[in-house]
């Protein structure tokens, strides 16, 4: 290692942040720089690769295959690993260690999981995001990560998008106002701080990284990757806002979008990157890529890869996510920076940016995990504000049959009630995608607490709670002994384009399963989905109550706390739930969405004695 701390500026934790960049940065070799800039994925890392490439990050690509079973203090030994080798490099600088924890940390066993943001952005509540944020950092950091890749604050135009669950809602105040997360992540800026100056409180916040700039969310047709066609004014009423909202709070990273703006691949775009971001809005951090992004600038995939790093490093993409080809990408970059291709002033200002970030953080002082932090993992306080996450995410659509009958809340001292659906007890069904798999999972995968096992809780003892997933004969022929169903179904997991659905049916014949009990049994169905799906008439007709409740996460028993009664209804409709999906894609000047099944904010509740809206 170089210098001793009375020599080396960038060493001495009482100078200025801008002052150890450029002190540390005049001491930098090429190969050093190309390192900072390289992240790579924790599957191709060992210590020798970092020391020797000294490379800058390191992520955990989607959920934590093939790591699914380790424990949290296995990840921070593994992390911490991962800094030593960063540590031992000739100049010390640590690195950065990123994870895509975007409803809790995820990745992680008994980890507390939150709703995705499609439920949150049925809260409307940016303070219950921040607490969100600030204990998701907390969890973060204990597993030895420093950055957490969110939020994503893409403005949902189309739910037939395989990421709409990701979004907050199709209204970009509600997503402008619950990019508070980013606050929670990262701690709260003093008024004074600077805007677009990357912030971090302290050693229990993490980097957070608002994504995917710009655009995701409005491509043609819901396809992920896909290109949004919007004029400028568009693009920067609707997409771009959230991003505004997130450099006032001090985000530290950008995540450039796979996709294309009126054809324009977000990861060449320079007047987008560049003169946007960076210049004009004064971002100060970094962008790092989206995973594999530049490979996907050329046809066929990654046919000209050195010409994709050109383009996209001199478009203002600081920091690769290689993620597993990093040989090569080092190897392009030198020679275009050789070349002259690439010029010695863009790597600069790109290892500036990373280091700062860096600097800001604290990973200088602290560079190792504070192991005091474990005990945060799926602790009682988050389970708790998970639970209260859930309840006030739930949206009431249907409240009875007629108007003078309310349904709910349901008898907790019933006789006997049945509890039913493909989606009652699988805790990864009802966590979705993007939990310990990036695909998702079913089954028992993590800690928590799934509809059935919250219902069983409640109930009064001499209940009879008969569980079947499916629905059998037997049971439906003698529907008289039942005072109430209540059966879910809804979505399973998925991610990115894997969740891309044109028809937004229901999968596991959800609404055959619905019918056939409804026309027995009164019925309330609890909806899993990170999305409005159709909803077929029977089903709309038939059952007494219907719920969304979106992914809502570990905390199960937050739909048991309003069902029964013991809490009203919160939740507010973050997009139209439309009847068919001949009504996309949702334009204000879309002559069909006018007449959505249930429109944008609505909700039910049990004060207002509303409970029902004709179908
Ligand atoms: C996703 C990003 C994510 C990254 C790393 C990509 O496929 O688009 O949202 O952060 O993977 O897992």
């Amino acid at each position: 290692m170089e210098g001793s701390n009375e020599t080396c500026v960038y060493k001495n934790p009482d100078a200025p942040v801008e002052a150890r960049v450029k002190d540390l940065l005049s001491r930098m070799t090429l190969p050093e720089k190309i390192g900072q800039m390289t992240q790579i994925e924790r599957i191709v890392t060992t210590h020798p690769v970092i020391t020797d490439y000294f490379i800058g990050s390191v992520l955990n690509g989607g959920g934590s295959w093939p790591f699914e079973d380790a424990k949290t203090s296995d990840w921070a030994d593994m992390i911490d690993g991962y800094q030593n080798a960063a540590l031992a490099s000739r100049l010390g600088i640590p690195i950065i260690y990123g994870i895509d924890a975007v409803h809790g940390n995820n990745n992680v066993y008994g980890a507390t999981i939150f709703p995705h943001n499609i439920g949150l952005g049925a809260t409307r509540d940016a303070d219950l995001v921040r607490r969100i944020g600030a204990a998701t950092a907390l969890e973060v950091r204990a597993c030895g990560a420093h950055w957490a890749f969110a939020p994503c604050v893409a403005a949902l135009r189309d739910p037939r998008w395989g990421r709409s669950y990701e979004s907050y809602s199709e209204d970009t105040d509600i997503i402008c106002e619950l990019s508070s997360l980013v606050s929670g992540l990262q701690g709260e800026p003093p008024k004074e701080h600077p805007n677009g100056y990357p912030f971090l409180a302290g050693r229990n916040n993490v980097v957070a990284c608002a994504k995917h700039f710009v655009g995701d969310g409005g491509t043609e047709g819901g396809v992920n990757e896909g290109n949004t066609i919007v004029s400028y004014e568009e693009l920067e009423k609707v997409h771009l806002a959230p991003y505004l909202n997130c450099l006032a709070q001090g985000v530290s990273t950008v995540m450039a979008s796979y996709s294309s703006w009126n054809g324009s691949k977000l990861h060449s775009n320079y007047f987008l990157l560049t003169e946007l971001l960076k210049q004009k809005l004064g971002f100060k951090g970094f962008i790092i890529s989206d995973w594999e992004a530049l490979e996907r600038l050329s046809e066929p995939f990654g046919s000209n890869y050195r010409n994709c790093v050109k383009i996209s490093v001199n478009a203002g993409v600081d920091m690769v996510m290689v993620p597993f080809k990093y040989e090569q990408f080092i190897k392009d970059l030198t020679d275009l920076v050789e070349s002259g291709e690439v010029t010695m002033s863009r790597i600069d200002d790109a290892v500036e940016r990373i280091l700062r970030v860096k600097f800001v953080a604290g990973l200088f002082e602290h560079p190792l995990t504070d192991r005091s932090l474990l005990s945060t993992v799926g602790c009682k306080e988050h389970r708790e504000l998970a639970r209260e996450s859930v309840r006030k995410s739930l949206v009431l659509l249907k409240n009875g049959k007629s108007s003078e009958k309310p349904f709910l809340p349901l008898d907790r001292n019933a006789k006997k009630i049945l509890v039913t659906g493909t989606h009652a007890d699988d805790l990864g069904y009802q966590c979705g995608g993007w939990t310990k798999a990036w695909f998702g999972l079913s089954g028992r995968i993590t800690i928590g607490t799934t509809l059935l096992d919250a219902i069983k809780e409640v109930v009064g003892e001499k209940t009879e709670v008969i569980y079947e997933k499916t629905p059998s004969e037997e049971t439906l022929a003698s529907s008289q002994g039942f005072s109430y169903a209540i059966v879910a179904v809804g979505e399973t997991p998925y991610a990115e384009t894997l969740g891309d659905n044109l028809e937004l049916t229901i999968p596991l014949n959800g609404n055959d399963i619905v019918t056939a009990v409804a026309e027995k049994i009164p019925t309330l169905v609890v909806l899993f989905s990170g999305r409005p799906v159709v909803l077929e008439q029977p089903v709309l007709e038939k059952t007494e109550a219907l719920v969304a409740a979106w992914l809502p996460g570990t905390e199960g028993q937050g739909m048991s706390d309003v069902i029964f009664g013991d809490f009203d209804f919160e939740g507010k409709l973050p997009l139209s739930w439309l009847r068919h999906v001949d009504q996309l894609p949702l334009t204000a000047d879309h002559p069909n969405s006018y007449d959505p099944l249930f429109p944008l904010g609505f909700g039910l509740n049990y004060k207002s004695g509303e409970n029902s809206k004709p179908v």
